[in-house]
This record gives C-alpha cells, sequence and structure tokens, in this order.
C-alpha cells in the first residue's frame, strides 16, 4: 500500500487530500502561546528582541519586521533567501532578516510548521552561537497540534549540485528516503577540528535532535574575527556565543560541548537552511564542504526539478516515518 497521500505532484493535478481522521493523521504544529527573547546580531551587535507568536495552519514561517515604519512580512522560501556569505538571509522588498538558520533549525528540529516571528532588527540574536536557546524558547511556549495534515516534500529523484574541482570540490545532494537523515563531512585542516570527527550522519528518526544536534555552536578562527571586524561583521561574536580558535587550538576555557561539535553545527546549519524551503522534507541529505550558498543552490535546483519530488500528508501518524509523528522530545 502506498503509505503516502499524495496531494499534489508534477504529474498529479492538485487534488485534494484523503478525508482524514483527525484524530490519528500527522498534524502541523504551532506555538500553544507566545514566547520573547533578546539577544544581540553575531554580525551586527544590534540588540534585537524576537517574539514568536502561534500561527493558523497554512501560515508558514513567516518573520516580520516590526521595528519598521511599515511593518513588513518576510515569510520563509528558498527564494526569499538573497545572501548567504557567512550566514543565511532572507528578504522582502528591501525589508532583511539575517542569521535565520540557527533559529530555522530549532524549527526543524521541534516541527514547527506555523509561526510568526517578530523581530525588532536585521538580524536574529545569536544567543549562545547554537540553536539549543531557541529550542528552549520554542519548547517553552509549548506545541499545539493544529486541525490541518502537515505537507512534506518526498523526495522521489536524486538532486546534486557541485562546486569547484580537486581540493576545492564542494557538493551537496538530496536522495529518496522514507524519513530524514543528513551526513556532513568537512575537511578543515586545523589541528584542533582535525583532533575531532569530521563527518557526522543523524537521523531524525533517533528523536535526539535536541540533545545532540542542538547544542552544536557555530565556530570561527581568530584571524577570519579579526578581518570581519575590520569589515563591521561579527561585532556581536565572542567567546559567549562561538567556538574561538587560533591557529592551533580552541580557546574557549570551557572547551567543546560535544567531541565533533565542528561538524554537528554544520548539520545543525544545514537543517536550518533546508527548512527554508517552508516544508519539511523526506530524503537524505549528503553534502561535502557544503555551506549555506550550496545548500540554498540545492533548494533551487530542486524547486526546478518537479519530477523529483512530490507533496505528501500522512492520513494516519503511525504510517510517518519514525521521529515525525511525535511532538519533539525535550533534552
Ligand atoms: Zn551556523
Amino acid at each position: 500500500m502506498n503509505p503516502f497521500n499524495v496531494v499534489h505532484s508534477a504529474w498529479a493535478s492538485l487534488a485534494e487530500p484523503r478525508p482524514t481522521k483527525i484524530d490519528a493523521m500527522l498534524a502541523q504544529r504551532t506555538l500553544k502561546s507566545i514566547s520573547k527573547a533578546v539577544g544581540v546580531g553575531l554580525h551586527s551587535g544590534q540588540r534585537v528582541e524576537l517574539t514568536l507568536r502561534p500561527a493558523q495552519p497554512d501560515t508558514g514561517i513567516v518573520f516580520r519586521r516590526v521595528d519598521l515604519p511599515q511593518p513588513v512580512d518576510i515569510p520563509i522560501n528558498a527564494l526569499a533567501v538573497t545572501d548567504t556569505r557567512l550566514a543565511s538571509t532572507i528578504s522582502n522588498g528591501s525589508a532583511k532578516v539575517h542569521t535565520v538558520e540557527h533559529f530555522m533549525s530549532a524549527c526543524a528540529g521541534l516541527g514547527i510548521d506555523n509561526l510568526y516571528v517578530d523581530i525588532s532588527a536585521e538580524e536574529v540574536p545569536i544567543l549562545d552561537g547554537s540553536a539549543a536557546s531557541f529550542v528552549f524558547l520554542l519548547q517553552s511556549a509549548g506545541i499545539e497540534l493544529q486541525r490541518a495534515p502537515r505537507r512534506f516534500m518526498r523526495i522521489v529523484k536524486p538532486v546534486e549540485v557541485r562546486e569547484g574541482q580537486g581540493a576545492q570540490t564542494k557538493w551537496a545532494r538530496l536522495d529518496p528516503y522514507h524519513g530524514y537523515k543528513l551526513s556532513f563531512e568537512i575537511d578543515f585542516d586545523h589541528p584542533a577540528v582535525d583532533s575531532t570527527g569530521q563527518r557526522v550522519e543523524f537521523d531524525m528518526s533517533s528523536g535526539s535532535y535536541s540533545r545532540d544536534i542542538a547544542r552544536a555552536r557555530t565556530f570561527g578562527f581568530t584571524r577570519d574575527v579579526e578581518m570581519m571586524r575590520a569589515n563591521g561583521l561579527a561585532l556581536g561574536g565572542g567567546l559567549d556565543n562561538a567556538i574561538v580558535m587560533d591557529d592551533y587550538k580552541v580557546l574557549n576555557a570551557e572547551g567543546l560541548r560535544y567531541d565533533d561539535e565542528f561538524v554537528k553545527h554544520k548539520i545543525l546549519d544545514a537543517m536550518g537552511d533546508l527548512y527554508l524551503i517552508g516544508k519539511p522534507l523526506l530524503a537524505a541529505y549528503s553534502a561535502f564542504r557544503s555551506g549555506h550558498a550550496l545548500n540554498n543552490r540545492l533548494l533551487r535546483e530542486l524547486l526546478s526539478r518537479p519530477d523529483a519530488y512530490e507533496i505528501v500528508t500522512f492520513a494516519d501518524d503511525k504510517e510517518a516515518p519514525k521521529g515525525f509523528a511525535q511532538p519533539a522530545r525535550a533534552w
């Protein structure tokens, strides 16, 4: 039996979902209440307030710049990503929000579909440099199941993007998989990174996003930080929101949170970048030295290949891949 309830695909016209038993279907999720955070932007160093508000089914995740004379909504969308240098930026006209990836990763990890994210400046606060604070923020508001089926983007044909030659090669790809798993390999020639795992695989069916991925912090090198600061970037960055390394070692007194924290952060970033497509993927993602730019190119390539995916729902959550049916576990 086909476990998928296909509501739209390249070859089937827009069909209504089968009538669903509300109790059993895999439902969309929003928050039960409002949640707020205050922090600074990693690059801008600006103070910023974030207010997360519940949203109706099928709203998606919508950032709202509430500091502008007229508030501007910026719905997430792979094509709304306009800058991928250092971080993922989304735009609507001249209104922008920078560094959305860690927040989006937490939303992907907890399976949040619908949310308003009111933001008082143009960069998401960096908080502790990982997605852990966002996970905490979302979970403290409580997760509400909604009376609408969750729509997944199911990959049915491989999609791949590549860049560079020889030692400069980078690639990222999506393959069909009944579930969602990610494998990432980095290749940093640095003593502190070399001594840690440079490849990791994470499967959502483990139910351990919050524990195993969300706490991995962003990282940087002092020489780059100095150069970025000279260019007005990384102004909010420091040892309390990033792993910082000189040419030889990690400078943070507390050391690493995971033995393979670097590559785990790349998985965290990829989950955030990929969730900008606006729907959870059913796919196996694999990547070598990818980053925000290539991850977004992969989404654009996918969208340009309607034969490579279909939109599915699950009328019975028992047929959904493991890890998606239950509201995400806390730590
Ligand atoms: Zn990151």
